[in-house]
């Protein structure tokens, strides 16, 4: 359902006709790309306000400009409720988003040509984890990890080896294409050992924390890096939270060291998501991401896909479409346009190339924002299977077909600018 933008219709048509179609497309697809989400509407205003005209480089308190009698209050309320959502000590809500959040913690904690250690992108990780392209892993000596490729968890022996052979400053645990839950104790456990700096990096569970439907990076992890936009349904953007000893090399790397002035548009729309984070209807929320996330694995894997770890302890599943004969790109591609929106993905072990992979990920987030239930995902595994199997077949007719049910289910479940309660 389309919203109205009478400003922006009248002053640029071709634009205004753009964002229309968007939410044309937003509201009769089913989004499944795990890190994506619907924001409340709250949140959509708070976005859209004036605070986009406002410069205020520092830190509350601390500014280069005059004129931030209301700008301070703002930061300050975001980074308050952060810290006390996640039951960290300090909170810095001015990365721009996850990958300078995460370029933010090497420039606090490392120099260039150090050591640090992550999972490895085609594993599940993030490229801001030392991954080769990456300029974190151009500047910096990336030694990777990643799964056992008979469970496809994580291999602790294998991190405790690289570990102790490589004495990285920095650790990353998290990443974005891990369908189980994250053991920050085994992960802080290895870096004591060798005295490196934790960072749980849970940009893509955020919201699964917050709703209490996954374990909390504290206190095992020194500094948690997350954006604000995945399943913790805010603005697009990023915070970085910490212990007291922590706090203040962080802040310094964020600004001065890597940014300007924050972006207070966003501050302020990470305020209002915060504070919706922490009511009661958000713990439910979160955990019926789970919820829906299982419930479509089982209905999934008793169709014949095959699943990676076996399973999803959170919001996202990463299939291996190898015994559907179907590369993931060709999946992917005609899914969309049956509706149903995904993205191929590295599966851990591809034989297939980056660019061509034979995995797809699908996540809950968005469907259950949307207020679809367990009860529904037995509809969404039946849809994604006969798309696949049309994918195979090129059967363009089937997709059409799927793209109208699904067309018709979610019209019975507003979007965007989500009303929330
Ligand atoms: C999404 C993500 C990021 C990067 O966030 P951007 O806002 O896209 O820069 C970093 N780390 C992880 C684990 C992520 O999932």
């Amino acid at each position: 359902m389309p919203l109205d933008h009478p400003a922006l219709s009248a002053a640029d048509p071709e634009l205004a006709a753009l964002v229309g179609a968007e939410e044309q497309l937003q509201a009769d697809t089913l989004r499944m790309i795990a890190s994506e989400n619907y924001v409340s509407s709250a949140v959509l205003e708070a976005t859209g306000t004036v605070l986009t005209n406002k410069y205020s480089e520092g830190y509350p308190g601390r500014r280069y400009y005059e004129g931030q009698q209301n700008v301070d209050p703002i930061e300050a309320l975001a980074a308050g409720r952060a810290a006390a959502l996640f039951g960290a000590d300090h909170a810095n809500v001015q990365p721009y988003s996850g990958s300078p959040a995460n370029l933010a913690v090497y420039l606090a904690f490392a120099e260039p040509g150090d050591t640090v250690m992550g999972m490895s992108l085609p594993m599940g990780g993030h490229l801001t984890h030392g991954w080769g392209v990456s300029a974190t892993g151009k500047w910096f000596n990336g030694v990777q990890y990643g799964v056992r490729a008979d469970t496809g968890l994580i291999d602790f022996d294998q991190v405790r080896d690289l570990a102790r052979e490589h004495r990285p400053k920095l650790i990353f645990c998290g990443g974005t294409a891990i369908p189980r839950t994250i053991d920050f104790a085994a992960f802080a456990e290895i870096a004591r050992e060798i005295d490196a700096v934790l960072v749980a990096d849970i940009a893509h569970i955020a919201g699964l924390v917050a709703g209490g439907a996954h374990p909390s990076p504290f206190p095992h992890a020194d500094v948690v890096s997350t954006t604000t936009h995945k399943t913790l349904r805010g603005p697009r953007g990023a915070m970085l939270l910490t212990k007291e000893a922590y706090a203040k090399p962080v802040d310094k790397a964020v600004f001065p060291g890597l940014q300007g002035g924050p972006h207070n548009h966003t501050t302020a729309a990470i305020a209002v998501a915060l504070h919706e984070a922490a009511q009661p209807s958000f713990r439910d929320y979160a955990h019926a991401v789970v919820a829906n996330a299982q419930a479509l694995a089982a209905a999934l894997a008793e169709r014949g896909f095959d699943l990676v770890s076996g399973g999803t302890d959170n919001h996202l599943i990463l299939m291996d479409l190898t015994p559907k004969d179907v590369p993931g790109k060709i999946a992917a591609k005609a899914l969309d346009r049956a509706g149903i929106v995904t993205n191929y993905n590295t599966v851990p072990y591809d034989p297939r190339k980056p660019f061509d992979p034979s995995g797809l990920r699908i996540g809950t987030p968005s469907l259950t924002s949307r207020g679809l239930t367990t009860e529904h995902m037995e509809q969404v595994a039946v849809w994604i299977d006969r798309g696949v199997a049309a994918a195979k077949a090129e059967d363009e007719v089937a997709l059409k077909v799927i793209r109208g049910e699904v067309a018709e289910l979610m019209a019975a479940y507003p979007a965007p600018g989500l009303p929330v309660g």
